[in-house]
């Protein structure tokens, strides 16, 4: 089992709305999220479950359907799995402040033993979201730096991922976001 003891000292659960969470059981099928966060710098959340939680990495660039874009991918703290369904505000002053966008969401499957995996650093796997599609790795270059890559498949991806600006869950943009959860 992993913890979220990271997680929780990091925030004010009487100020944000954030899920505080639980470690839970996996998922019959495992999901993944993507995360649009308008914060201090603009990135992309990309969550993968395991174990219970998410496994999260912020992506400055986000993703990208060319396999030779290597977008770097921050490791995080690990997320609750119930954080897949945060989309909103989190206020001024508390970590992570800015706005969160639901920008893409599914299942996946592991195309390689992730314990294993994590330890030498490449996650290999399948995803199945609205947006991404397809074969993904995580390649770890030193610490928590590592790469987020696309590999060869038959998915015809977006060439421009940032034109895709709305929610999934809601259609709204981020502005849209803003006005709304004040
Ligand atoms: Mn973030």
């Amino acid at each position: 089992m992993r913890k979220l003891e990271k997680y929780q000292k990091k925030r004010n659960f009487k100020i944000t709305k954030e899920p505080k969470g639980k470690v839970t059981k996996n998922s019959k099928k495992l999901k993944f999220v993507v995360q649009h966060h308008l914060a201090r710098k603009d990135h992309y959340d990309f969550r993968l479950e395991h174990k219970g939680v998410l496994l999260s990495f912020a992506v400055p660039k986000g993703p990208s359907y060319n396999y030779q874009d290597k977008r770097l991918a921050i490791m995080v703290e690990d997320h609750p799995l119930s954080y897949r369904n945060f989309e909103g505000i989190i206020p001024k002053g508390e970590y992570g402040a800015g706005v969160v966008m639901l920008w893409d969401r599914g299942t996946y499957e592991a195309n390689n033993n992730f314990t294993k995996g994590l330890k030498e650093g490449m996650l290999k796997f399948t995803l199945k979201g609205e947006r991404l599609k397809g074969k993904w790795a995580l390649v770890q270059i030193k610490d928590n730096n590592w790469l987020l890559i696309k590999e060869k498949d038959d998915v015809k991806g977006y060439k421009n991922i940032k034109r895709l600006n709305t929610s999934i869950k809601t259609g709204r943009t981020m502005t849209e976001i803003k006005r709304d959860e004040k």
